[in-house]
Parts: C-alpha cells; sequence; structure tokens
C-alpha cells in the first residue's frame, strides 16, 4: 500500500463508526462474479452476536443492491428491509421485531460491480501474445473497500473468520486467503464451485478472492507451502521471488518466534494493481514490477525492488494480519514495523547490498516531507476513509520504520527482538494499540521506551542539531530545534528525546558516547583535546546536525574516518541546511568538490540529489553551466570506473557505474557520453547477451534525453512489446524523458486514450512534470484534463502525480490559486505539502539563483 494524509474539521468518528450493537463472528461467503458482464452476485451467511436488543443491524456496504436480508436463530427466521447510505457507505437492515441478545445468523443477497478503479472487487486486463484480451477479476480491500465486495463490519478491530466459496468458469483458476478444500462441479452449467477452508479470524482488509486463467509455480516449503501465480507464460520471471519469498518468510517466524498463522501462502501477480502490493493473508498480491524479475537481465536496483516488496508483505503476516491495529489511526505501527522488518530480512539475506545503508536515502525522503510546517505527527487522528487513505505515507513507513531503526540501535537489537516477539504473542488473533508496543518493549528492555518513543510518535516534524566545539576544547556543545525548511519565526518549544550515538576523536584515540538528549541544549565531556566529533555515528538517527564552520571543517578533513552511511548524512544534512537557508549555497558547492573520490553509491546518491534539484531551480541561461560544474564534479568518479566492470567488482559499484552514466548523459549534458551510450545501446540491441544489467537502465534514459522522433517511436514500441515488467516500466517512463515539446505531448496524451494502464499513468504524468523541458506544458495538461484524470485513476494515485508541481516555479500562483478551487479526494495535507515543496523551491531560487549562477561561472 502507498499514498498520503489528514484531518477534515467538521467530521467526527462517530459518522464513521458502526455501531457496536452487533458483531460478527464469521463470515461465508459465496461468489459469483461474471467475467464478461463485470459483475458478480452473493451470498452471505454470517454468524453474529446481537449484544443487546435492536431492532435494526448496520454495517458497511457501498455500491452494493441487496436483493434480500433475514436473520435466523434455531428454526425461527425474520426477514428484514434493507436500506442503503451511500454516503456513510453504510446498509442498515430493520426487522419487525427486536432481536433478542445473542447467536443469530443474518442472511443476505447482493449483486455488485466488477469495478475498474483498482479498488473492492475489480477487473484487471491483460493482452496474451496472440493480442487476445483476457479478464482477470481481483480484490484491493484497504483500507475500506471490503464493503464494495460484501456487505461487512468493515473495521479493523471487528475480526471474523472467513469460510470462502467461488463459483467460476470451468477453466479458471481461483484462489483465496486459505488453501482450496474441494472443487466440484457447480449445479450452475459451465461453472465450478470452489471451496476454501475457514480463516483464522482477521479483519476484512485482508480478506481476498482472485479468479482468472492463472498459473502457479510448484510449491516451496517455507514453512508452509509458497507459491508464486502469474498469468500464463510468465513461470520464467517467477524464480527470484520465491526464493526471497521463502527466505523472509522462516526469517519472520524465526525472529517473531511464531509460526506462520496462515496454511499457505500465494505470492499473486496482478497485471493492474494502484499499489505496490497487499497483505492479504495467504493471498498476496502484487503489481508485476514488484514480483516477477528475470534474474538474468534485471538490474540490481530491479531486483532490490522485488525483495524488498516480498519481503515487506510477508513481514506484514505476523505484524498487521496476526496482531492488527485498532483503528487507522495506528496504521503506522503496520507500515513502519513491515518496512522495518522488510530491511532487516534483505539485509540478512543480501549482506553485500547493504540494505540499511541505502535507507538512507528512504529516510532523508521522509525528512523532507516532515521539514515542512504542513506535516503531520506520525499517529495522527483518522475518521473518513478519505483519511484512512492518506496515511500511506512517507511519514508512516519510511519515518516511522526511521523511528524503530534508531530504538532498536538505541536498545540492542536482541531486546528490540524479543520485546516484539512479547508484544505479538500478548496481542494475536486481536488488535493493539502503540503504547501496547511500548509496554512491551519497556519490559523487555527496563528503559522508559514510551517516553523517549511519544516524542517521535505523537510530535510532527524533527530536530536538527546545532554541535560546536566546547571552550575547553575537551567537550562539545549540542543543542535541538525543530528543523524547518522554511524560515520560520514562531516560538519553537519542541523537545525530543533523541538516542545521541558520538563518536569523536581525542588526543587518546577514538572516543564513543551513548546519550539521550532531552533538554534544550547540553554539553558532552569528550575526555581529551577533540581532533574531530561526529553525532550521528551510523546514521540511524532520525535527526539532522549542523555542525559550527570549525567542527564541519574538521570532519570534512577526515572523510575516510567516516563510514559511507555517515557521509551520506553529513551531505545530506548539509544540503537539508543549504536549501533551508541555515548555510550558503557556495559552502555546499564547495563541499561537494571534496567528494571527486567518493565511491559509495548511496553518498552519490545524496549529491546527485542535490544536483537534481539545483537543475530544476537554475535558468535556462545558466543550465550549461550547471551542466559543466556536474560534469568537473561526476566526471573523475566515472573516469575511475570506467565502462567496463572489473573483475571482482561488488554489485553496488557496478549500479553506481549506471547512476553516474545516466547522471552525467542528462543533468550533465556530456555530449561524449551520450555518443558512446548510443553505440553501445545499438551494439548490445545485437547482441543482448554481453549488455551490462546495470547500465542498461542508464543507457535508456540518456538515450531518451538526447533523442530525436525516430528514437521515441523505437522506444515507444519496445514499451508495448517488453519481454518483462521491468523493460515495460523502463521504456515506458523514458517516453517522459524525451527533451521535444511534440515527443512530451505524445506521451502526455498516452496517459489518458488507454495505452497506459490507469496504475502507471498518473506516475508517467509526475515524471513529466519533473522534466524542465516540459513542465508547463504538463501543467496545463493536467488542468484541463483535471476532471477527467479524477474519474479515471485510482483514487490513491493522483495526489502522487501531484508531488511533481514543486517543479512549477514560474506558477507557483496559479497553481496554489487551482488546488484551492479543484479537492483532492483524500484527507488533508498532502496537496499542502507540495504547495509548500513549490513555495520552498520559489524562495530557494530567489535567495541563491544569483549566486548559483556566479559560483557556476566563476568555478
Ligand atoms: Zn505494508
Amino acid at each position: 500500500m502507498f499514498d498520503q494524509e489528514g484531518a477534515p474539521v467538521t467530521d467526527t468518528a462517530s459518522d464513521y463508526r458502526l455501531p457496536k450493537t452487533v458483531t460478527p463472528r464469521r463470515y461465508e461467503i459465496r461468489l459469483i462474479p461474471d467475467l464478461t458482464q463485470f459483475t458478480f452476485t452473493g451470498e452471505e451467511s454470517v454468524a453474529i452476536v446481537v449484544n443487546a436488543p435492536t431492532q435494526e443491524i448496520v454495517l458497511n456496504a457501498l455500491e452494493l443492491e441487496i436483493d434480500k436480508v433475514s436473520v435466523e436463530r434455531g428454526k425461527a427466521t425474520i426477514n428484514g428491509r434493507a436500506e442503503l447510505d451511500a454516503k456513510k457507505e453504510r446498509a442498515i437492515f430493520r426487522f419487525d421485531r427486536a432481536l433478542d441478545p445473542g447467536g443469530w445468523t443474518l442472511h443476505i443477497a447482493f449483486r455488485g460491480i466488477l469495478n475498474d478503479k483498482l479498488h473492492g472487487f475489480y477487473r484487471s486486463q491483460y493482452q496474451d501474445a496472440a493480442g487476445k484480451t483476457h479478464t482477470v477479476a481481483t480484490t484491493q480491500f484497504e483500507s475500506t473497500d471490503a464493503r464494495r465486495a460484501f456487505p461487512c463490519w468493515d473495521e479493523p478491530e471487528l475480526k471474523a473468520s472467513y469460510k470462502v466459496t467461488l463459483v467460476i468458469d470451468q477453466n479458471l483458476t481461483a484462489i483465496s486467503n486459505a488453501r482450496s478444500e474441494s472443487e466440484e462441479p457447480s449445479s450452475i452449467k459451465g461453472k465450478k464451485e470452489v471451496v476454501f477452508a475457514e480463516t483464522m479470524v482477521m479483519s476484512t482488509y485482508l480478506v481476498a478472492f482472485i479468479v482468472g486463467e492463472f498459473e502457479a509455480t510448484a510449491p516451496v516449503d517455507a514453512g508452509t507451502p509458497l507459491r508464486v501465480v502469474h498469468v500464463p507464460g510468465k513461470e520464467n520471471l517467477s524464480g527470484f521471488a520465491k526464493e526471497i519469498g521463502a527466505f523472509s518468510l522462516k526469517y519472520f517466524a524465526n525472529y517473531y518466534g511464531l509460526p506462520y498463522p496462515g496454511d499457505k501462502v500465494d505470492l499473486i501477480a496482478i497485471p493492474d494493481f494502484a499499489s505496490g502490493a497487499m497483505e492479504n493473508l495467504g493471498a498476496i498480491t502484487f503489481r508485476e514490477t514488484a514480483l516477477l524479475v528475470d534474474e538474468k537481465t534485471a538490474s540490481r536496483a530491479e531486483m532490490e525492488r522485488v525483495a524488498d516488496v516480498v519481503s515487506h508483505e510477508n513481514a506484514h503476516m505476523w505484524f498487521g494480519d496476526l496482531v492488527t491495529m485498532k483503528w487507522w489511526n495506528g496504521i503506522w505501527l503496520n507500515e513502519a514495523f513491515a518496512t522495518f522488518m522488510e530491511m532487516l530480512a534483505v539485509d540478512k539475506w543480501k549482506q553485500n547490498w547493504r540494505r540499511w545503508d541505502s535507507f538512507s536515502v528512504s529516510r532523508a525522503a521522509a525528512m523532507a516531507v516532515d521539514g515542512l510546517k504542513s506535516t503531520r505527527s506520525i499517529e495522527f487522528t483518522v475518521n473518513s476513509p478519505e483519511d484512512a487513505r492518506a496515511m500511506f505515507d512517507v511519514l508512516t513507513y519510511e519515518k516511522g520504520a526511521s523511528v524503530l531503526r534508531m530504538l532498536e540501535q538505541y536498545m540492542g537489537d536482541e531486546e528490540f527482538r524479543k520485546g516484539i516477539s512479547a508484544y505479538l504473542r500478548k496481542h494475536e488473533y486481536g488488535n493493539a494499540e502503540t503504547t501496547d508496543l511500548w509496554d512491551a518493549l519497556e519490559a523487555s528492555s527496563k528503559q522508559p521506551v514510551r517516553k523517549m518513543m511519544d516524542s517521535w510518535i505523537f510530535q510532527p516534524g524533527f530536530p536538527m542539531l546545532r554541535a560546536e566545539a566546547g571552550s575547553d576544547g575537551k567537550s562539545i556543545k549540542i543543542s535541538q530545534r525543530r528543523f524547518f525548511l522554511l524560515p520560520d519565526d514562531t516560538e519553537n518549544t519542541q523537545l525530543w528525546h533523541v538516542p545521541l550515538m558520538i563518536r569523536a576523536k581525542t588526543e587518546r584515540g577514538i572516543v564513543s558516547k551513548k546519550i539521550v538528549l532531552t533538554e534544550r541544549e547540553t554539553s558532552v565531556a569528550l575526555d581529551g583535546k577533540v581532533e574531530w566529533a561526529l553525532l550521528n555515528e551510523g546514521g540511524h538517527g532520525f535527526y539532522r546536525v549542523n555542525y559550527a564552520p570549525t567542527l564541519l571543517q574538521s570532519i570534512t578533513h577526515n572523510l575516510s574516518a567516516l563510514q559511507p552511511i555517515e557521509r551520506f548524512g553529513l551531505v545530506s544534512d548539509t544540503w537539508a541546511a543549504t536549501v533551508s537557508g541555515l548555510s550558503p549555497l557556495s559552502e555546499f558547492l564547495k563541499m561537494a568538490r571534496l567528494f571527486t573520490a567518493e565511491t559509495d553509491l548511496n553518498v552519490w546518491r545524496a549529491l546527485l540529489g542535490a544536483f537534481n534539484y539545483l537543475d530544476m531551480i537554475v535558468s535556462d541561461e545558466d543550465r550549461p553551466a550547471l551542466a559543466a560544474e556536474v560534469r568537473k564534479i561526476v566526471g573523475p568518479a566515472f573516469a575511475r570506473l570506467g565502462w567496463e566492470p572489473k573483475p571482482g567488482e561488488d554489485e553496488l559499484t557496478r549500479q553506481l557505474r549506471g547512476v553516474l552514466i545516466a547522471n552525467l548523459g542528462t543533468v550533465g549534458d556530456d555530449r561524449e557520453i551520450q555518443d558512446k551510450a548510443q553505440k553501445l545501446y545499438a551494439r548490445w540491441e545485437d547482441n543482448p547477451s554481453i549488455a551490462d544489467r546495470d547500465i542498461a537502465p542508464a543507457l535508456v534514459s540518456v538515450l531518451a534525453y538526447s533523442g530525436n522522433a525516430a528514437r521515441y517511436e523505437e522506444f515507444k514500441k519496445k514499451f508495448k512489446s517488453a519481454r518483462t515488467p521491468q523493460e515495460e516500466q523502463r521504456y515506458l517512463f523514458s517516453l517522459a524523458n524525451f527533451r521535444d515539446k511534440a515527443l512530451l505531448s505524445k506521451t502526455m496524451n498516452m496517459t489518458l486514450d488507454g495505452e497506459v494502464r490507469t496504475q502507471n499513468a498518473p506516475y508517467l504524468m509526475m515524471s513529466v512534470l519533473m522534466n524542465n523541458a516540459g513542465r508547463y506544458e504538463a501543467w496545463d495538461f493536467i488542468r484541463s484534463h483535471w476532471e477527467e484524470m479524477t474519474r479515471k485513476y485510482p483514487d490513491n494515485a493522483l495526489p502522487r502525480m501531484c508531488e511533481g508541481i514543486v517543479a512549477l516555479l514560474d506558477r507557483q500562483e496559479e497553481v496554489t490559486k487551482f488546488f484551492h478551487e479543484h479537492r483532492v479526494r483524500l484527507g488533508g495535507k498532502i496537496i499542502d505539502q507540495h504547495l509548500e515543496r513549490l513555495a520552498i523551491a520559489v524562495n530557494f531560487r530567489k535567495r541563491e539563483g544569483k549566486s548559483l549562477a556566479s559560483t557556476l561561472k566563476g568555478s
């Protein structure tokens, strides 16, 4: 799941929370989907408990027709009348007499549609090699869309078990959360009935039904049978996911100290999928790029994405599925944890990928949002479905995972693991709140976890620490203050419990200190004359550091004493200080030049991220000077690596080569690189077996950047005939990287004419917005097609597209006005955040635009 944020003022919880007069225990659901008419019919028997005498039953239903409803107890059956409240997304069943407290069975007959909005019970289509169209029916219920598939108590706390039957055409395959118990011919002609075993008790949002012409790999033993499921002809892309799937599932069972709670795991690739993947118990669904991959041709980055997502979803089988948040305000518990666990598992699986180091890039992305005035706290009020949808953002996932990692590193990993295991055991098959987790961790560690974590979970933002050498030369003075990217003149009193890991070099050697900063300011004695001091050892802290000039200089002169993740922090923190105006751009550029000898992929990502930002800010007139600066800094690093991998070179260095080529050939506008890229691409086209998988994506992006209409048509054809999901993605997104406005205009049209799946279209549009050769045309296109986009794109994706508005520096006023007039169907803050980022860019240009030009020219 992936998305963003908010809290409406007028809605209250009671508008959205169901009364608890009647609660469900067990659902028996029988569904008959029609894959040609895009409809379905269903019958449902729910074992319910009436908790107080009542004449009505209120539950959730949306876009459903109710044909019949009754309740039954013993020999008595009472028929009811159904009323639908579309606004509240509810069905109200009324009965002529009151139902006595105790157990009853509720019977409902209903009908619905297989929609094309990638939520609820929806249809997904694909073409086979012969061009024939096939339809799949599948589900996506999180957060609140189970109610579009069957009437239910659609709240995470109202857990029940599910016994599912799917009635489908003879030639199709059906999958649900539990294993299939029987498959028999149906009384309906040409159909069969697939009956699934009963599930454990779980929340409605985890239920899944998938129907289509699927193929499955032979199961592997992952403690439970695990398969990869896909549309026909893709088995050759399933091996990698099977491997990490089995590894991570076993790893988690061991880490949590609890066996997998279901009876099988299917990892299922769906042709149309709104988010990345969904942790339905035992029937995990994915978009194809996140599951199916050709190990022989995919780049390391593309494989890492598959490893990440598969591990993330597997981690949820316990954290989320077995133990669930009480309500959506606690979604961070699910998502931050799964993100944290995903890193642990992938890091364990491929240690040479140094996954926690590259997580720094995600941590910095979270800080970029959390440095806004329009950020929110990790745990945040949720009332409406729109609010819930808005919670799937970088603060829930990446900030949440970062603060957990910070805590884990501070507590010690085994103490942390023990606390987690105890927490899961205590709340299994139930629901929990954030405080329950802290209680478990306090019990295992005997440390005041709750107090420390409350400052991170319930407050928005994060601190920037200021570090200065003490006047005695043997200590450092540290103070904390909330960090804002826009100038802030309010009184700023927020404080955090900051776990500080300090490493310093004094006359006595290397000193390490671990303290918790709770005050505004403190002084730390280092017991000797300080040569240099680093505040965020290991880079795990969710804070930034601003060193006073002499301290900064002592560190930049000892870069080799820093781990790569610490050098990443240094670049990233200095850049953030630059954007916010705490330190001048000229200083950053001076520092960047010290990094020409840098060999670490992630440190380069931090540096190049800054140059990409400058490329967005710089005037067209000054862009060639910026490109020259990029060549000057990146060129030597690439020259050291060369085009050919060296024997014994590690995977990250191979990836770095691709990253440097991509940047030199685009932002650096390096003609030599562009020429060579063309020649190499042509050679690899003739002989794909000699292609370097980590350079190939870079070549596509460089060729698009410097490409003409013929190249455009070629890449478009490649997109349509791609053999793997990654190749398809690579060529599709290259269509947003061309510089010719007429070509970009074709790309924009593709986002609405059906040529591009709606799961990708908003992201493609965002890429055009971020392309400085077409950003304003892209904005005009969005304005004039806004209604159509709102109608066609999945609800979670439109706000994502709007992330691109940060690049619209010359139209700030117009953009702001537009979003005041056009509401995005999503809780409050995400658009405010995009607008604030735009304001920051405008501010930055105003402040540094001239000096950027003169620094570049003078250099
Ligand atoms: Zn997740």
